[in-house]
């Protein structure tokens, strides 16, 4: 499978990072296609911790190249700190490569992400407030400044005015906010590309070169598909595409590169921010699932909403991105509940039934979950490490979540640390 993409198959933090990381072992390169510092991953190698924001979880593999596509949008100060703890760790990061396309976030966009979901009140989005989404909206507008842009003051200088003075008036409360001097901001931003000069290339050719030669190309997604700008819950989205066909967009490929899809699932659900969540719990339950799984957002520090496992989602994600395969995390975390549920249906406000997920907002938001019950187990599966050793009610939910969804179950999660993982046919991908 030269080419392989993994996406989130919920809304994020499916625990993408450590499976990112055991595939990066086998891949050439791993390329970044979306989002931005908003992802956060957090990955435990030989009982240390690594956090990482921006740089592809395959950087902890020397022998890797790690690419953040022209799809994903920079903040230069936040990878320039990622680059140096990296390095102060010990970790070799030449390997690093960062498109020349990518587009960056500049401190407007920080500032416009703010004062957006203030103004949004209680309709607000939950945005990380990053300046993700307001750096995407001027590489709509064609107002972006790209990593290209940094290695050359003058353009960059005329580019930073331009985009900023449609925003002069959302901008006025911080006229005087040293962070917006034009003369400030250039020379910070030409240091930031002296910085990062050494890992600025062409990530597309990078990966056409790898897979002209059958070599595996990893195309790491952020965030969930759930969250997708087109296909999740809008307005409570993400503001780039995290579905797999965007790998194409935001790497350079062409679909016919793509060989496999693998769906990240949790063994239940997680959300972070505002928006529908049919299987929602506020229980006991819900209590086991947050501090079990430990359910605390790694870039935000956020508190986690957590339900039981939504099999109408799940389904709606695999054909959503084409998939064929997914990865079961944390079915560790569900070790000791009694009877286990999965939602297998919606109910609408008025009674009405729904198999599939809802494309209508409004139905989408009053949507309750109807479930069926499975048995539970008690027994702590953290040294399983093949199938037959889990216990039979845990092989089942397995099976049940596979038949449901239409995709065989690749790979499980049993523990945060990188071995705690059981490969369903028994080796290793
Ligand atoms: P990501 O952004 O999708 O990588 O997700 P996060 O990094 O926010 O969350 C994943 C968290 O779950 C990390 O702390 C992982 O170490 C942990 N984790 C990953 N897989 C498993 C698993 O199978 N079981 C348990 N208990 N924790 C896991």
């Amino acid at each position: 499978m030269p080419g392989l993409v993994i996406v989130g198959a919920q809304w994020g933090d499916e625990g993408k990072g450590k499976v990112t990381d055991l595939l990066a072992e086998q891949a050439d390169v791993v390329v970044r296609f979306q989002g931005g510092n908003n992802a956060g991953h957090t990955i435990v190698r030989d009982g240390e911790e690594f956090k990482l924001h921006l740089i592809p979880s395959g950087i902890l593999h020397r022998d890797t190249t790690c690419a953040i596509g022209n799809g994903v949008v920079i903040d230069p100060k936040i990878i320039s700190e990622e680059i140096d703890g990296l390095k102060r760790r010990g970790v070799v990061t030449a390997n690093l490569k960062i498109s020349a396309n990518a587009h960056l976030i500049m401190p407007y966009h920080v500032l416009l992400d703010t004062a957006g979901e203030q103004q949004l009140g209680s309709l607000k989005i939950g945005t990380t407030r990053r300046g993700i989404g307001p750096c995407y909206a001027d590489k709509a507008s064609r107002l972006g400044i790209r990593v290209q842009d940094l290695l050359d003051e003058k353009i960059l200088r005329q580019k930073i005015m331009a985009a900023m003075e449609p925003k002069r008036q959302m901008l006025r409360p911080h006229a005087k906010d040293p962070m917006l001097d034009l003369h400030a901001m250039t020379e910070e931003y030409v240091t930031y590309g002296h910085r990062l000069e050494p890992h600025i290339a062409d990530t597309a050719h990078l990966c056409w070169d790898a897979l002209d030669n059958g070599r595996q190309v990893l195309f790491e997604g952020a965030q969930g598909v759930l969250l997708d700008l087109d296909h999740g819950t809008y307005p409570f989205v993400t503001s780039s595409n995290p579905v797999a066909g965007a790998a194409c967009i935001g790497a350079g490929v062409g679909p016919k590169d793509i060989d496999d899809v693998w769906g990240i699932a949790k063994a239940y659900t997680t959300r972070v921010g505002a928006g529908p969540f049919p299987s929602e719990l506020d229980d006991e339950v819900a209590e086991h699932l947050g501090t079990v799984g430990r359910e605390v957002g790694t870039t935000t520090g956020r508190a986690r909403r957590t339900g039981w496992l939504d099999l109408v989602a799940l389904r709606y994600a695999v054909r959503l991105n084409g998939m064929t395969g997914l990865v079961m995390t944390k079915l560790d975390v569900l070790s000791g509940l009694e009877t286990l549920r999965v939602a297998t249906r919606y109910r609408g406000e008025e009674g009405a039934r729904f198999d599939e997920f809802p494309y209508h907002q409004s139905v989408l938001h009053h949507a309750s979950a109807e479930y069926e019950e499975l048995p539970g187990w008690s027994e702590d599966i953290g040294d399983v490490r093949s199938l037959e050793d889990l216990p039979a009610a845990a092989r089942d939910y397995l099976d049940y979540i596979s038949e449901f969804a239409g995709v065989p179950v690749k790979l499980i999660g049993v523990g945060p640390a990188r071995d705690q993982v059981i490969w369903a046919d028994g080796a290793e991908a």
